[in-house]
Order: structure tokens, then C-alpha cells, then sequence
């Protein structure tokens, strides 16, 4: 008797109902800049506008498709610094170098990222690859940055390059499409990136006219990036290619339903409750941390790159 009333009640815990995050708005990229000569962004966010809303997400840009011709001279972004954060790199189309101060760096393509942990400051660069200069072709990648804890800010730089072969892509249930886990953890598979604090970083596949049941953590920040197709958020509304859809923190589940085939990058994580203070590729929690890491970055104490 006392087994079957332990069934039942697994049974009714296991069927309990998943509570939905809300759906609080739908926020649109701003136009087309240059970083560099390689890379046409997008500015989907940033730590002075959405940096709190997002914590621990501080900035994320979008390299739309775009085509490029055959060249000589590589594209890029030269010698550049960062302080207290993590850059992660996703490529979709087209092939990527990273070189940078601790003696990370790599190559990376469709399919690949690089996350790199900026941690107590590190000078990188961020070309296209030398074989995609010279065939040209098409190009798209997101840069996200991470936050990290104050307790964090002064790790040692690190360089996690996490090829498509290692991250699992998991198939959704009644043939809805995939989750490519980058980091954190959907339906029992774990992904390769290691995290400071718990992420959760998936690049979601969806078929057309297929909705699919996504859990993610109560009281986790939560936001998908839309990069192709259309798609219904909820049962409610709308968002295309470029919107970023903003989710409560609380609750324990989204649905999103395909209209076309679409793209998702889905973000989740745990909120850092610091002070975010930025001041262009430095985020810290105070000004005074500001003039340091410039101080120290003049000063040559982040280290250079060996040419
Ligand atoms: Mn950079």
C-alpha cells in the first residue's frame, strides 16, 4: 500500500505542470557598424542599456550573413584588451583566428566556438582566417560576453576553443529539430564549455510548423536571439531574424513554435547581483577598477601579443 502511494505521488510530481516564464518584450537590433574591417555587427545589447535586465549577459553583437570577396590583406580586429568578462564566439559561416596574450588561440568555423576568459586582463586579436580571406565567402557569428563574479574578475586568462564534434546535438522530442548544448545542460546532456557560474548556452534548430517545450531554471535570466525563420514565443507573439526575446526569470519553462524553419541562440543563467561598471572592453564593479585595468593595460601588465 504504502509503495503504491509512493508511486502516485512520483507520478503526480513528475507530471507536475511547468510554469511558464513569461514573455516580458521583444527587443530589436540596432543597424549595421563595423568592428574593425571583418566583422558587420549588429548591436543586439549592451552592459549600458540591458546589462542588469541580462546579468549575467553584458553584450551581445550579430554578424548577420554577408558576403565577402576574395582578399589578400586579412580582416579584423587588431591588439585589443579586456578585463573582467568572458568573450564567446560562435561561428555559423566562415572561419575565424584568435591570438592573444596567455598563448591561447585558434581557428574557428561553422559549427565552432571559441570562449575565452578575459579573466585579469588579455590582449587578443580577432582575424578572419587566412583561407577565408583568400576564398572570400559568406559570413555570420555572434560575440557574447559573459559577466564574472568580482571574486572571478582576477582569473587567470584561459581559452576554451569547443569544436562542433564535442558539442552534443540533442534532438527534440516528436522531430521538432535539435539543441546544440554549448554550455549548461538540455534533456541530460551536458556541453563542453566551462563556466564560472551556471549558463546555459544552446543553439536551438527548430522545424516549421514544430513547437517545441523548453526548460530552463527558475529565477535564470533568459533571452533568445532569433537568427533565421520566424517564430511564435508562448502561443502569443511574433519575432523574426534580429529580435531578441526578453523572458522573466521566474518560472520554469518556454515554448517556442516554428513558423518557418528558424535559428535560435537561447541564453540562460544566473544572475550576478554586482555593479556592473563598463567602460568600453573593460567591465568591472567600480571606476576605480576602470582606471586600474587602463592603467594597467598602458603599462604593458596584461602582456602583449608575440608576433
Ligand atoms: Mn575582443
Amino acid at each position: 500500500m504504502d509503495v503504491m502511494i509512493e508511486n502516485l505521488k512520483s507520478e503526480s510530481e513528475n507530471k507536475k505542470e511547468p510554469i511558464m516564464k513569461k514573455l516580458l518584450r521583444i527587443h530589436q537590433s540596432s543597424g549595421m557598424h563595423w568592428v574593425g574591417d571583418g566583422f558587420p555587427v549588429r548591436s543586439v545589447f549592451d552592459y549600458n542599456g540591458l546589462g542588469r535586465e541580462l546579468s549575467p549577459f553584458l553584450m551581445l553583437d550579430y554578424a548577420a550573413p554577408y558576403q565577402f570577396a576574395p582578399g589578400n590583406e586579412r580582416r579584423g580586429v587588431g591588439a585589443h584588451p579586456h578585463k573582467g568578462f568572458e568573450t564567446v564566439t560562435v561561428a555559423y559561416q566562415g572561419e575565424l583566428e584568435h591570438r592573444d596574450s596567455s598563448g591561447g588561440g585558434g581557428k574557428i568555423g561553422a559549427g565552432d566556438v571559441q570562449w575565452m576568459t578575459a579573466g585579469n586582463g588579455i590582449v587578443h586579436e580577432e582575424f578572419h582566417s587566412a583561407d577565408f580571406t583568400r576564398t572570400g565567402g559568406p559570413f555570420q557569428m555572434v560575440q557574447l560576453w559573459v559577466n564574472l563574479r568580482a571574486q572571478d574578475k582576477g582569473a587567470k586568462p584561459g581559452y576554451q576553443t569547443l569544436l562542433k564534434a564535442q558539442i552534443p546535438n540533442v534532438p527534440l522530442p516528436q522531430d521538432a529539430g535539435t539543441v546544440r548544448v554549448i554550455a549548461g545542460e538540455f534533456d541530460g546532456h551536458k556541453g563542453p564549455a566551462k563556466t564560472f557560474t551556471p549558463i546555459n548556452l544552446w543553439d536551438v534548430n527548430l522545424r516549421a510548423g514544430k513547437s517545441a517545450e523548453l526548460p530552463l531554471p527558475d529565477g535564470h535570466t533568459t533571452a533568445f536571439l532569433v537568427l533565421s525563420g520566424k517564430v511564435t514565443i508562448n502561443g502569443d507573439r511574433e519575432a523574426g531574424e534580429g529580435d531578441l526575446a526578453i523572458f522573466a526569470r521566474s518560472g520554469d519553462s518556454i515554448t517556442v513554435k516554428a513558423n518557418t524553419d528558424a535559428k535560435l541562440l537561447l541564453m540562460g543563467g544566473e544572475p550576478i547581483a554586482e555593479p556592473i561598471v563598463g567602460y568600453g572592453p573593460f567591465v568591472m564593479n567600480s571606476r576605480t577598477e576602470i582606471q586600474q585595468a587602463f592603467e594597467d593595460y598602458q603599462l604593458g601588465r596584461m602582456g602583449e601579443l608575440v608576433s
